[in-house]
């Protein structure tokens, strides 16, 4: 049916001052006018359950959030030339999330900007430019980090000083853990041998923990080591990029790579850590920023600013006052088994897999090809939106249902997305 006229209007008026480098969601797009925990609305009044949203991870419109922005606004918002005791106190309880070895945190606004600067210091601590990054990674919108973010497609070049990897995809390039160990520890010295030709040193690998836009790829555990241990062979150093999984959504941690057993040389992490008020961050073990605090100045003007590091605490507080991880956990692992369940014997479902609230459904035109179909994943994307469940997808060819919701996602919510999911993959058979 038609869109209504307001939102066909707003449509209009939006391309007309945005242009025309935005794109929005779904075939019959949606406007949201409020949201309140896993739900969103439209002008209507209809309501939609969020599985997509990760960036309110503790819920929209979460109350002791809103009241700490709220306090904070009143009070001072300003920058960290100035000595405040909130910042402070977050930053020591950020850093007792992290391994001991990563001790300096530094505030940016967005998660681009976090992994310009883990690049930055990255190239400054090592005196290399070499960069390694998996096949279909994204890691953000400034020229440098778009320079290393090949899914951003044929349109944005990758740098000279850039080499591409294997996805970690277990389904499709083993399903024994020492197959892909030894698959990923070829591709990832083909590269390093590849810049060394080039006469260009390795500065870093960067991943995404939960490789989101690769496909979604948790496990098997441990797969991340031998990378890790070929990239500091050649002097380089390993940043976690934790925009997407951080925060807990994984469940059983607090970081992504934790699950892999590694520490990274660097963490950085954003959309969920101010539910939504910009706030990321960058941090380093200490010996990699002596240089570099001795020579380069670093301010970022909203970057940990008062209000942002309210929210953040806030955000902190309710993660564990309201054990959202644990819940994360529980409500994962049932979608997980179910999903398992109802799709036994579905060829064109390939695999569930994911972790915590963190989940990913790869489509296939058929169990023996495994060809990836991005365009029944999208058809289910849609079929789900008209039933008011918001789900996105990912994975190279699109073809990997992204299920990521608010992290107080509650098991009544995981039934209704599964009764959809159910109707929507039946008519798959
Ligand atoms: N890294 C990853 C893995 C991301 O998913 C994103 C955002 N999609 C970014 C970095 C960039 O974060 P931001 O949009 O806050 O700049």
């Amino acid at each position: 049916d038609e869109l209504p006229a307001p939102m066909q209007e707003n449509i209009r008026r939006r391309d007309r001052s945005l242009g025309p480098g935005y794109r929005l969601f779904y075939d019959k797009p949606l406007e949201i006018v409020r949201g309140k925990g896993v739900t969103l609305f439209d002008r209507e009044g209809n309501e939609y359950l969020d599985v997509y949203n990760n960036v309110p991870s503790v819920g929209h419109a979460h109350p002791r959030v809103i009241d700490a922005v709220h306090q904070q606004m009143q009070t001072l918002n300003t920058n960290t030339r100035y000595v405040q005791e909130s910042i402070l106190n977050y930053s020591e309880q950020l850093l007792s999330t992290l391994p001991a070895q990563l001790g300096h945190v530094m505030f940016t606004c967005t998660g681009s900007e976090a992994n310009d600067l883990a690049m930055r210091v990255a190239k400054y601590a090592t005196g290399n430019q070499g960069v390694i990054v998996t096949a279909g990674a994204y890691h953000g919108l400034t020229a440098e980090v778009a320079s290393f973010s090949p899914s951003l497609g044929a349109g944005v070049p990758l740098g000279a000083n850039v080499r591409v990897i294997d996805a970690p995809d277990a389904l499709r390039y083993s399903s024994d853990q020492s197959t892909l160990d030894d698959h990923l520890r070829t591709q990832v010295r083909a590269a390093i041998a590849d810049l060394q030709r080039h006469g260009i040193g390795l500065a870093a690998f960067i991943a995404d923990s939960i490789f989101s836009s690769d496909g979604i790829f948790a496990g098997p555990a441990g797969f991340l080591r031998p990378i890790i241990e070929e990239v500091h062979a050649a002097g380089g150093l390993y940043i976690a990029d934790e925009v997407q999984p951080g925060f807990g959504r994984t469940g059983e941690e607090w970081w992504g790579f934790q699950r892999h057993g590694i520490v990274p040389d660097i963490v950085t992490m954003g959309k969920p850590m101010g539910n939504g008020i910009p706030i990321a961050a960058a941090v380093f073990k200490p010996e990699l920023l002596v240089e570099f605090g001795k020579n380069i100045r670093y301010f970022n003007t909203f970057g940990g600013n008062s209000v942002a590091i309210a929210a953040a605490q806030a955000v902190l507080d309710v993660i564990r006052d309201e054990s959202l991880m644990k819940n994360s956990l529980k409500v994962g692992v049932k979608i997980q088994t179910e999903l398992r369940q109802l799709t036994q014997g579905l060829e064109q479902v390939a695999e569930t897999r994911g972790s915590g609230l963190f989940v990913g459904v790869d489509i296939v035109t058929d169990a023996s090809s495994l060809t990836p179909d991005g365009d029944t994943a999208a058809r289910i994307v849609n079929e789900l939106r008209e039933e008011r469940i918001l789900i996105s997808a990912s994975g190279a060819q699109g073809n990997v249902l992204k299920l990521r919701p608010p992290m107080s996602f509650s098991m009544n919510d995981a039934d209704r997305l599964i009764e959809a999911l159910d109707r929507s993959l039946r008519r798959l058979h």
